[in-house]
C-alpha cells in the first residue's frame, strides 16, 4: 500500500520516556532489511527468539531472518496460526516450550513480528518467561503499529472476557517498517485508522486538523500521509503512556469510543464488525453524546468527526438495527465499568477529552443515533 517515497533522512525516532523502562519506536521504510545496526547494542545474546503468524512469515519473517543472519545473528522462528483465537493459553505454553526447549537465558530476546494478536501474546510469553525477558515489537498490522506495540500492555483472552490475563511489560525498542502494510489486507488498514483518528479527538486538535485534510491520501494508503499519522500516532500514545504507564489515571482517554464499541462487539459477536469498524461508530455515539452533555462540544464539532470517519472508510451507523438496551447492558458489563456506573470519555473541544458517568437515558438517546432500536 505505500507508495515509493525515498526515505533518505533515516526513520523518524519517538521516545517513550518512563523511569527505568524508556524506549524508542523507530518509524520508517526498509527497516526490515536494515534495523540490525540500531538494535545491536539493546542484544545481550547471539541468538533471538522470533514469533509471528502465517500471514507474516513470508515475506516479511523471511526479510527480517536473512538480514539479521547476514549481520551475524543466530534467530529461531516460530510461526502460530493467524487471528484472535491464536491469544490464548495453549497458544502461550507453546512459545513457553520452546524457549525452555532452547534453553533460552535470561539474556535472551524475544521479537512479536506481527499484528496485536502476535505483539500480545508474544509480549506477554517475554513478561513471563523466566520472570521476564527482552522483547521487541516489531508491528506489522495498522493497528499494531499505531497501538497495541506501544505501551506495554501485553496478554491473552480466557474464555471470561478478551484480555482477561496479561501483564504490562514494556518492550526494548519498537521497529515500524511502514513497507510491510504493503501486505496488509485492505480493511485491516481502514479499520485501523479509526485509532488515528481517535488521537487527534482526545489530544490534539491539529492533528485532527491535520487528518481531516489528509483523509483521502491516508484512505488510499499513501506512505508519506501513513508515516507522518504513524509517528503521530506514536508520539500521543507515547505521551499519554509516560504520564500513567497502569491506567489508573489519564491512560483511561484512550478509550474514546472504546464503551460503545466494545459493546457493539460484544453484542454483534465478534467477526461481524473489524474491532476498527466498532470503535468508528463506538466515536459516533460518544460524540453525539458529548454534543448533550458537555456544553464545548457542538453539533457543527460532532458532524465534522462523523465526516472525518466516513471519508477514511469506516462506517458512522450499525450495520443492521440492535436493541439499545442490549448495547447500555453489554456496556455496563464491560470490565472499565465501575461500581456499576459507566465513565464515558466525551470530547470536550477538539483536542480535549474528559471522563465522566452519564445517565442510562442520555445514553440509550446516543444510541438512536447510531441506528440502534428502541426495542
Ligand atoms: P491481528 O494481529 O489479528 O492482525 C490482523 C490480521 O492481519 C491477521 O490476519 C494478521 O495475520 C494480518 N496481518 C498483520 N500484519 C500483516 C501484514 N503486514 N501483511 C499481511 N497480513 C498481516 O489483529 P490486529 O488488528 O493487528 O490487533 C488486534 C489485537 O490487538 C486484539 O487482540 C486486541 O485485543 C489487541 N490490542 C492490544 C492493545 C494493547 O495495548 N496491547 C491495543 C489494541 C488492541
Amino acid at each position: 500500500m505505500p507508495r515509493n517515497i525515498s526515505d533518505e533522512a533515516g526513520p523518524r525516532r519517538v521516545e517513550v520516556s518512563l523511569p527505568g523502562r524508556g524506549y524508542d519506536i523507530l518509524i520508517g521504510r526498509s527497516l526490515l532489511t536494515s534495523s540490525y545496526p540500531r538494535i545491536s547494542g539493546l542484544l545481550r545474546s547471539e541468538k533471538v527468539f522470533i514469533v509471528c503468524d502465517e500471514n507474516v512469515q513470508e515475506p516479511h519473517a523471511a526479510t527480517l531472518i536473512n538480514h539479521w543472519k547476514s549481520e551475524g545473528l543466530e534467530t529461531e522462528l516460530l510461526v502460530m496460526p493467524a487471528g484472535e483465537r491464536t491469544k490464548d493459553v495453549r497458544h502461550l505454553s507453546e512459545i513457553w516450550d520452546k524457549l525452555t526447549a532452547g534453553r533460552y537465558g535470561r539474556d535472551a530476546a524475544l521479537v512479536a513480528l506481527g499484528g496485536g494478536v502476535i505483539g500480545d501474546l508474544a509480549g506477554f510469553a517475554a513478561a513471563t518467561y523466566l520472570r521476564g525477558i527482552d522483547l521487541i515489537q516489531v508491528p506489522t498490522s495498522l493497528l499494531a503499529m499505531v497501538d497495541s506495540s506501544v505501551g506495554g500492555k501485553t496478554g491473552i483472552n480466557h474464555a471470561a472476557g478478551k484480555n482477561l490475563i496479561g501483564a504490562f511489560w514494556q518492550p526494548k525498542v519498537v521497529l515500524i517498517d511502514v513497507d510491510v502494510l504493503s501486505t496488509l489486507p485492505g480493511e485491516e488498514y481502514i479499520s485501523a485508522l479509526a485509532e488515528v483518528i481517535k488521537y487527534g479527538v482526545i489530544y490534539d486538535s491539529a492533528f485532527f486538523d491535520w487528518t481531516e485534510a489528509h483523509v483521502d491520501s491516508l484512505r488510499r494508503g499513501e506512505e508519506s500521509a501513513i508515516t507522518q499519522a504513524v509517528a503521530r500516532s506514536c508520539e500521543i500514545k507515547a505521551d499519554v503512556v509516560s504520564k500513567d504507564e497502569r491506567e489508573s489515571g489519564v491512560r483511561e482517554i484512550l478509550n474514546f469510543g472504546h464503551t460503545v464499541g466494545h459493546a457493539i462487539e460484544n453484542v454483534s459477536g465478534y467477526g461481524e464488525l473489524k474491532h476498527g469498524e466498532a470503535i468508528a461508530i463506538g466515536m459516533v455515539a460518544e460524540s453525539h453524546l458529548a454534543t448533550t452533555a458537555r456544553p464545548g462540544w457542538t453539533e457543527e464539532q460532532h458532524d465534522r468527526l462523523v465526516k472525518v470517519i466516513a471519508s477514511a472508510g469506516l462506517p458512522v451507523w450499525l450495520p443492521r438495527p440492535i436493541a439499545a438496551g442490549e448495547l447500555l447492558n453489554a456496556a455496563k458489563s464491560d470490565k472499565k465499568a465501575r461500581r456499576g456506573a459507566i465513565r464515558y470519555v466525551l470530547p470536550h473541544r477538539f483536542g480535549k477529552v474528559e471522563t465522566s458517568p452519564i445517565e442510562d437515558g442520555e445514553v440509550l438517546r446516543s444510541l438512536l443515533e447510531i441506528g440502534a432500536s428502541e426495542r
